[in-house]
């Protein structure tokens, strides 16, 4: 036999490698579709039910028998019942000694039990090994084999040989296990499948707050300020002026938001002379909630796009400049053509055109299925530098959309500025200060800082 003819033999399947007995307490919804799943992968599954006669709902090939006669035959018992039906275990506890009992449930309210599920379990049973897994997992997705958007499933326990035990079914089953440490991590794994978007709140309630005070101000400049001093019903703006000027301000400061904390992350470090301190709790959930404030910023820059899209087909655009077409007429006058303004007019739309297409990329590379296929290198190059260019061109838009309009007092009313003025305010500061971050007296330092060198090792945390 040659040498290669071994590696073959290695990689080929081990056939005496018979799976183990896997026992589901509850022929409930998750405890089927568990079986189901289980079954599929070659285990053989075996039901603790309270009632043991077997039901066309069953999956094919498993037996039913009663809680006591099913716990003997494997050991690994998945309790896929009610933490509230957990009390009659304790009758079964001479059986389960030993065994490897998996958790997989969940609760109605976040942390609504002292302890979690998976430590009363333990409590209640002493001498057997409690695992939490698969209670991320829905019944319906493990039934229906759409398990895309959940494939990873969080593992705790305390003893590390029923863990590696209970991972190695997660992966037989084609999901991928990660390990959470302790059983004292179940809390917090029972309490994810509650959570409602963890990391989009701050997005979307500031972008709610930013949408309604921007809405109020452009009601009273746009709106009430017309109909007070010229008697003008603009009502209409409400439907698609007011809007087209609310998305791109929010997008602005939004992607603005995205930068600002990685500024005052460099300013902190500057000053501590050490990246081993850590950052305030506020500073610290921003950073983490970057990506879905980009990604809420991107969704008003394309709702923006759309807004300006129908321009053109607007009854009141059209209303107007055939209005000037024929004062011009009746007043047989032509109007020059104002290169300036024609200037200005394309490059505002050209630096829109750019500053959208780099927003879309930005959000297309924190796709994860985009950057699991970019390295870190690539994908800093594009959040970051593509980022800033972003940013810029953003910014620019919407300075030269204001063009030579920012001191002439006819677009103060009641002394308010333009909204888009507003909306300048935060990304010039973001890129103000980066600029100056970039000298060589700072950035030398900054790099320093960020290798591991430290001004001040003592500094307190
Ligand atoms: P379910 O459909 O209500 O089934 C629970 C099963 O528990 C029942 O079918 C019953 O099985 C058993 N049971 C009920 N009362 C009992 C009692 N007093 N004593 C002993 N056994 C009793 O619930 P499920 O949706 O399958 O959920 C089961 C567990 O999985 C829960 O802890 C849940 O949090 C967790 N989970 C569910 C899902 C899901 O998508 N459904 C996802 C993740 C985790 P027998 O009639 O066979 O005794």
């Amino acid at each position: 036999m040659n040498k290669n003819s071994y590696n073959i033999m290695a990689l080929a399947p081990n056939t005496s490698n018979k799976r183990e007995t896997v026992c589901i307490f509850g022929t409930g919804d998750f405890g089927r579709a568990l079986g189901h799943k289980l079954i599929q992968s070659g285990y053989p599954v075996v039901f603790g039910s309270r009632n043991t006669q077997t039901s066309s709902l069953i999956p094919k090939g498993a037996e039913v028998l009663s809680h006591a006669e099913a716990a003997q035959k494997a050991a690994i018992i998945i309790i896929a019942i009610q933490r509230q039906h957990y009390s009659f275990l304790t009758s079964l506890a001479e059986i389960l000694h030993g065994k490897v009992l998996v958790d997989v449930s969940n609760n109605l309210k976040i942390n609504q039990y002292p302890e979690s599920n998976a430590e009363y379990l333990a409590q209640l049973v002493p001498g057997t090994k409690v695992v939490k897994a698969f209670n991320t997992v829905s019944a319906w997705a493990l039934q229906s084999g759409t398990l895309d958007a959940s494939r990873q499933v969080f593992v705790c326990g305390d003893d590390m040989e029923a863990k590696q035990m209970v991972m190695d079914i997660v992966r037989a089953l084609g999901l991928t296990p990660l390990d959470q440490g302790s059983l004292l991590a179940a809390q917090e794994i029972e309490n994810y499948p509650l959570q409602l978007f963890p990391m989009w709140k701050f997005p979307i309630l500031l972008s709610l707050g930013l949408v309604t005070f921007f809405f109020f101000y452009s009601l009273i400049r746009d709106v009430i300020y017309p109909y007070v001093y010229e008697s003008k019903d603009f009502s209409f703006f409400i439907a698609i002026s007011i809007p087209n000027r609310i998305c791109p301000i929010v997008a602005l400061i939004l992607l603005a938001l995205v930068y600002l904390p990685g500024v005052l992350a460099a300013i902190i470090q500057l000053y501590r002379g050490t990246k081993y301190s850590r950052f305030p709790d506020w500073l610290d959930k921003w950073m983490l909630c970057r990506k879905q404030l980009g990604l809420v910023a991107l969704a008003f820059a394309f709702l923006h796009v759309l807004y300006t899209l129908v321009i053109p087909i607007r009854s009141f655009v059209r209303w107007r400049m055939s209005n000037r077409i024929l004062s011009l007429a009746l007043k047989n006058e032509t109007e020059p053509l104002n290169t300036t303004h024609a200037w200005l007019s394309d490059s505002y739309l050209a630096l829109g055109i750019l500053g959208f297409s780099l927003f879309f990329l930005l959000g297309i590379t924190s796709l994860p299925s985009v950057s699991n296929n970019v390295n870190w290198r690539e994908f800093r190059f594009v959040q970051s530098k593509l980022g800033y260019l972003t940013l810029i061109l953003c910014t620019a838009h919407t300075l030269v959309y204001g063009g030579n309009r920012f001191l002439s007092p006819s677009s103060y009313r009641w002394y308010l500025p333009n909204a888009y003025m507003l909306s300048l305010i935060v990304p010039c500061i973001v890129l103000v200060v980066k600029f100056v971050l970039i000298f060589p007296c700072l950035d030398k330092p900054l790099t320093q800082i960020r290798q591991g060198w430290e001004r001040n090792p003592q500094y307190p945390e």
